[in-house]
């Protein structure tokens, strides 16, 4: 059999690396979509997503696509053509789910922050109360720049004034705590390859109760029958009627990497990810790299580092290739107004590890300072 790829320290914004553990329970032998021994592992799956994501959610499920299908299904199913929503932009994924909810017609107000900066809750309050929007949505963890957004505020406001509310927890979701019942979340999405430490493929998603009551009183049809909620619900809401083909094998490993999550406890793995971020941080201080964000707000597992002028445009480019070649690590590098300047650095999930810290400053060590 030939290996497709080499193996890679990957610390970057996604995908992290994949345990042996979960890479073993994805290659189990397939079963049926319908067999009750992948039932099984299907609720097993929906209750441990309920326990991470905070909430009693009955509707909460891996979608069969990646976290940017799970933008797409919080939006389309929340909102008709003609509808108000507030968006708030604090980088490239809040950018997204403009996009996203323009293409389903939905009127959008965004409420825009500076690159590096979090979404101030008086302005996403005022444009609230101003619109009355539908739907708010705005992303928890900012992974374009490593910032992460207050929530509880933003979702009270919305719920003040009607709104049902969707949070992006692609990169919070197993690095950071979330607590959707708490902060009065009505829709919210995951992915599985950034904090949960799973190969990229499905999109856990979550629903409340009034969520499916809204799309239950759509005056037109989903535009997506994919993504259609009522539909998903026939299979994942337990009556298991024939919608898609379940991917079985990615379930399995998801199943095997939310027991991870599970036998480590959230409480300990978001102080792991704390340490291995500041760590990293002290680090790359001597060697030139000084955080984007202010501590206050800068998130754990992805942080954002402002480049050395010797280093801006293609001298970083060269060195994270030589990072990737010589050394076998991935570092991923700034998008759009950022691409050139600064450096995203992930230690998520798995990776989220003092050694690997180590590993990736003694390799830049190597190359910036060559005895
Ligand atoms: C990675 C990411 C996405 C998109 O997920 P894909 O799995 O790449 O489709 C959406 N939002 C945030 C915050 C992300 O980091």
């Amino acid at each position: 059999m030939q290996s497709p790829a080499r193996e890679r320290l990957l610390l970057g914004p996604g995908p992290s690396n994949v345990p042996e553990r979960v890479r073993q329970a994805a290659a189990a032998p397939l079963l049926g979509h319908l067999d009750p021994a992948f039932l099984a592992v299907l609720d097993e799956v929906a209750e441990r997503l309920r326990r991470l994501f905070g909430t009693g959610n009955p509707l909460t499920l891996p979608l069969s696509a990646t976290g940017s299908a799970g933008m797409e299904a919080c939006l389309v199913n929340l909102l008709e053509a003609g509808d108000d929503a507030v968006i708030g932009v604090a980088g490239v994924f809040g950018e997204r789910m403009c996009e996203v909810a323009s293409r389903a017609g939905a009127r959008v107000t965004r409420v825009e922050t500076p690159p590096g900066t979090a979404l101030e809750p008086d302005a996403m309050a005022q444009a609230i109360e101003r619109v009355r929007p539908k739907v708010v949505s705005f992303v928890h963890a900012e992974t374009s720049t490593g910032v992460q957004q207050p929530v509880a505020e933003i979702a009270q406001a919305a719920r003040a004034h009607g709104a049902l509310t969707v949070l992006d927890c692609v990169t919070s979701l197993g690095g950071l705590p979330v607590r959707l019942d708490d902060w009065g979340i009505d829709a919210a999405y995951s992915a599985t390859q950034k904090c949960l430490s799973v190969a990229p493929g499905l999109a856990p998603v979550s629903f409340s109760p009034r969520a499916v009551e809204r799309v239950g009183v759509r005056a037109t049809p989903v535009q997506s029958w994919f993504l259609d909620l009522s539909l998903l619900g026939g299979y994942y809401g337990g009556d298991r009627v024939y919608h898609h083909t379940a991917p079985i094998s990615a379930i399995f490993g998801l199943a095997e990497g939310l027991r991870m999550v599970e036998e480590e406890g959230m409480d300990a793995r978001a102080a792991r990810h704390r340490e291995a971020a500041a760590a990293l941080v002290d680090g790359l201080a001597p060697l030139g790299f000084a955080p984007l964000v202010e501590a206050s707000i800068r998130l754990p597992m992805l942080t954002s580092v402002k480049l050395p002028n010797s280093l801006q445009g293609a001298p970083e480019a060269n060195l994270r290739r030589r990072l990737l070649d010589a050394h076998g690590i991935e570092v991923g590098g700034g998008l759009g107004k950022l691409a050139g300047k600064i450096w995203r650095i992930g230690l998520m999930g798995e990776n989220a590890r003092t050694a690997h810290v180590e590993r990736l400053l003694t390799a830049l060590r190597a190359e910036l300072q060559p005895a």
